[in-house]
């Protein structure tokens, strides 16, 4: 099959039962990006993950690894190597015979299985000392670390990570988060990475996947996703939003929710749409401040959120709104008060039909 992915998936149905987790699902991920599917709880992201390893078979569909089709290659005999949310290290086990233990399973000699051990803990930055050092004397990080070793120790071509920081604290976890995004820099390997934290998918990603009910609602890079959603489910997964629910007649004259303003460009006569902007892109308009766009509110809430504030606003058809300014920026208006907002169509993307 001619393909210069590194990993195809075509058509990729399961089922349990009746219930269908993946409903034809096609994928390409190229040779050393860090891909990342990101979705809520339920999405059927691990199951896709327990396909592409070899834990669990497809109903229908394909798997391709280069020109060669794996899906039904048992795990053992697949290039690919997952790492859990529990670590699932050995705790009676030292730091060196843990990292060595998939060697082990493939009758690596002895010799050979320690200079690979050590030359992996200079890779994680753990000093060779590590090397017969308990895993229970291991802080949280440092076990993170041997596990990442333990997974690099048959250099499997594709890495998959499910899920693996979820259960950090939040230090320890922005810690890792550039870690691994190091990591994937120095090894040069092919990382798929699934969690239900955006931010997370954000900080390391080449590209994300959003999922949603066992389809991909959309899969593009971090900053086209978060300022060119293709849905509602998108827009509002990546972060706080606001969605005007937009329509024209004549192509010119908008109507709904509010807004003052020209249709946008893209929205044909007789059409409706969602009109998104982000909250750092609304502006508080003083008397006789101009923005291709202005709506009428009450000022709700003010929440500081370190270096920024963010606001709640109530417009005069009901809708509620969130404004973020640089804590410089903050309004003078007073909460309650009546405040007029306005942003500029290049600052906007339009859902359309959504
Ligand atoms: P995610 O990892 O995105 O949270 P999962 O892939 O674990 O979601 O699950 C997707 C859907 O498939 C869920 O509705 C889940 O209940 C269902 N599911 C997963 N595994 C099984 C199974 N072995 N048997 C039946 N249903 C399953
Ligand atoms: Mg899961």
């Amino acid at each position: 099959m001619a393909s210069d992915a590194l990993l195809r998936l075509q058509g990729v149905v399961k089922q349990f039962g009746h219930f269908t987790a993946l409903h034809g699902v096609d994928l390409d991920i190229h040779e050393g990006e860090f891909f990342t599917i990101v979705g809520p709880s339920g999405s059927g992201k691990s199951t896709m993950i327990r396909l592409l390893v070899g834990m669990d078979e497809l109903t229908h569909g394909a798997i391709w690894l280069r020109d060669k089709r794996i899906d039904e290659t048992p795990a053992n005999e697949r290039p690919t190597c997952m790492v859990f949310q529990s670590l699932a290290l050995f705790p009676h086990m030292s730091v060196g015979q843990n990292i060595e233990f998939p060697l082990k399973l493939r009758n690596v000699p002895a010799a050979d299985r320690k200079s690979r051990a050590l030359e992996l803990l200079d890779l994680l930055r753990l000093p060779q000392s590590y090397y017969s050092k308990r895993i229970s004397q291991c802080s949280g990080g440092e076990k993170q670390r041997v596990a990442l070793a333990r997974a690099l120790a048959f250099d499997p071509e594709i890495l998959f990570f499910d899920e693996p920081l979820s259960a950090l604290d939040y230090r320890l976890r922005k810690t890792l988060e550039k870690e691994l995004k190091d990591l994937h820099h120095r090894t040069g390997k092919t990382f798929v990475y699934i969690t239900h934290s955006l931010e997370e998918a954000m900080v390391m990603s080449d590209r994300i996947a959003i999922m949603k009910d066992g389809r991909f609602e959309q899969i593009a890079v971090a900053d086209e996703i978060y300022s060119r959603p293709v849905s509602r489910f998108v827009a509002e997964f990546m972060g706080e939003v606001n969605l005007f629910e937009v329509s024209t007649e004549d192509g010119s004259t908008l109507s709904g929710a509010g807004l003052t303003g020209n249709a946008p460009s893209g929205l044909a006569a007789g059409s409706k749409g969602l009109l998104m902007v982000r909250p750092e892109y609304i502006r508080f308009v003083a008397d006789g401040g101009t923005a291709d766009y202005t709506v009428k509110g009450r000022l709700l809430e003010e929440y500081a959120l370190g270096s920024r504030i963010q606001y709640e606003i109530e417009t005069t058809e009901g809708q509620t709104l969130t404004v973020e300014k640089l804590r410089e920026d903050r309004t003078t208006s007073a909460l309650g008060g009546e405040v007029t907002l306005g942003f500029d169509e290049a600052n906007t993307h339009l859902i359309e039909g959504d």
